[in-house]
C-alpha cells in the first residue's frame, strides 16, 4: 500500500505513517487541482489503517502561555495540563519511527520555528525524529587510458616546423624534444607487459 501521487512522494520507503499522508493533502490543496478518487482512498486506507493500529505518542505538546507556539512536554506534565484544562496535543505515528529508521535525533528549528533545517519538516506536524533524505551517492570517475606515446606524432610534426627557425630555437627545441622522448620511451617500457 502506498500513499504515492503525483505531488509529493513520501521520501522514505514503507507503510505510510500520518504524517505522510497529511503533507501529501496539504499539498494536494495547495496545487489546487481536482484530485482523483483512488487518491482519496488511498489516504483514507492510510489515515484508518494507522489510527486502528496499536500505536503510542511519540511527543507530547501544550499549547505556549501566550504564544503560537507548542511546546514538548513529559507525561507528568501532560497529566497536569491535561487537569488545569490546557491546550495539549500528542504526535501518534504507526510504524513508530524506530521501526523504520535507526535515526534519532532532533529536529533543529528555524530561528521563525516554522520548519526543521535539516530534513524541512514543518514544525506543526514534524516526524519525532530528524530524518533528512540521504544525499545522492556520487558517480565514480573511471580513470581513462592513456599512453604517453600518442603524442610522437606531434613532436615528429615540431621537428619538421623547427627546421625553418633559427639555429638557437632549433637547439633549445631539438634538446626538449630528446628530453621527452626519452621519458615517453621510459614510460611506455615500464608500463607495456
Ligand atoms: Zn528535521
Amino acid at each position: 500500500m502506498s500513499t504515492n501521487n503525483c505531488i509529493d512522494p513520501p521520501p522514505i520507503k514503507g507503510a505510510p505513517l500520518v504524517s505522510d499522508t497529511l503533507r501529501s493533502m496539504r499539498d494536494a490543496a495547495r496545487v489546487g487541482d481536482p484530485i482523483a478518487a483512488e487518491i482519496v482512498a488511498e489516504w483514507f486506507l492510510a489515515l484508518r489503517n494507522q489510527l486502528f493500529a496499536d500505536q503510542r505518542p511519540v511527543r507530547l505538546e501544550e499549547l505556549g502561555t501566550g504564544t503560537p507556539y507548542w511546546i514538548q512536554i513529559d507525561e507528568q506534565q501532560w497529566h497536569l495540563a491535561r487537569k488545569r484544562g490546557r491546550p495539549v496535543r500528542a504526535l501518534y505515528v504507526h510504524p513508530l519511527p524506530g521501526e523504520r529508521s535507526t535515526s534519532r535525533r532532533d529536529h533543529k528549528w528555524s530561528a521563525d520555528r516554522t520548519h526543521c533545517v535539516v530534513c524541512n519538516d514543518p514544525f506543526d506536524w514534524a516526524e519525532a525524529y530528524c530524518n533528512p533524505p540521504r544525499a545522492p551517492q556520487p558517480i565514480p570517475i573511471k580513470v581513462q587510458p592513456f599512453n604517453p606515446s600518442w603524442f610522437l606524432p606531434a613532436l615528429e610534426r615540431l621537428e619538421r616546423a623547427l627546421k625553418r627557425e633559427s639555429k638557437q630555437e632549433r637547439d633549445k627545441w631539438n634538446r626538449e624534444i630528446a628530453q621527452l622522448r626519452k621519458s615517453i620511451e621510459q614510460h611506455t617500457k615500464e608500463k607495456s607487459p
